[in-house]
């Protein structure tokens, strides 16, 4: 959107080789971090994303608990060697909208009325970027905080659709959305087909969103069967061997 023009479709299909409705491959480990109460490894082609739930615990300072919730934070990160060029590190404009439309397309599900004046803490770290890490954060974190033993209604699931060369396309990589003219990404309860997030760079006519938003809606029910499969192998595994 932001760069000089170059040519992102190739005799029909994108340059890393992809249709325009296929989705990067996906990689997801639950339970990689022994001191977390649930975690989650992330992978979309070529972000790698780690989330980490503490909680519910005892929100501090007390001032800010929720006599009648739980107070759910979620802290998104890049780190510096995350990207080409070193990313300065630490919090900056783009983290804390990430962080925050991120919480809030995870807010509906979770049963925080449960947990009455206790913090659910998220933190998801991403190692390599390549676009789409806000999406993929959505996903590790939505896996880790069932992970994590936190009731709720349902998982959460996300993915990106966007525009290249006048092609509605899925799950765009960096160079695609750099060069791209539109990026579109989505957070939704599958089963359901709630949105909880929907945010959009560039411009897509009435027809081209809908196009989009119906990709996106499909794209997010394969991930969810991902997200579910890791969750029960994990866990139908420990239980076979006797872990906790
Ligand atoms: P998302 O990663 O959710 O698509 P953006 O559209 O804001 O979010 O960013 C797209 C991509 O641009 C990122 O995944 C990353 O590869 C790159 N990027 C974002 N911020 C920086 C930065 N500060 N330095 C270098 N690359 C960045």
């Amino acid at each position: 959107m932001k760069e000089e023009k170059i040519e992102l479709i190739k005799d029909g299909k994108r340059l890393d080789g992809r249709d325009f409705e296929d989705l990067r491959p996906i990689k997801i480990e639950v339970g990689v971090l022994k001191r977390a109460d649930g975690s989650c490894y992330f992978e979309l082609g070529n972000n790698k994303a780690l989330a980490a739930v503490y909680g519910p615990r005892e929100k501090h300072p007390r001032h800010l608990q929720d006599a009648k919730t739980a107070v759910v934070t979620y802290r998104y990160n890049m780190a510096p060697f995350s990207v080409d060029d070193r990313k300065r590190p630490g919090p900056d404009r783009r983290s804390v909208e990430v962080s925050k439309v991120s919480r809030e397309s995870l807010d509906p599900v979770i049963l925080k009325e449960y947990y009455p004046k206790t913090a659910i803490d998220v933190y998801v770290e991403l190692l390599q970027s390549d676009a789409g890490t806000r999406t993929a954060g959505i996903n590790a974190a939505s896996v880790a905080l069932a992970a994590a033993g936190i009731p709720m209604r349902d998982l959460v699931s996300s993915v990106a659709v966007g525009k290249i060369d006048g092609e509605v396309v899925l799950d765009l990589n960096a160079v695609e959305d750099n060069h791209g003219e539109a990026d579109m990404p989505v957070a939704m309860v599958a089963r359901t087909d709630t949105i909880t997030m929907l945010q959009m760079d560039g411009r897509f006519t009435k027809d081209e969103f809908e196009r989009g938003l119906k990709l996106a809606k499909k794209a997010c029910h394969e991930i969810y069967e991902l997200q579910r499969t890791a969750l029960i192998e994990k866990y139908s595994k420990s239980v076979g061997e006797g872990e906790e």
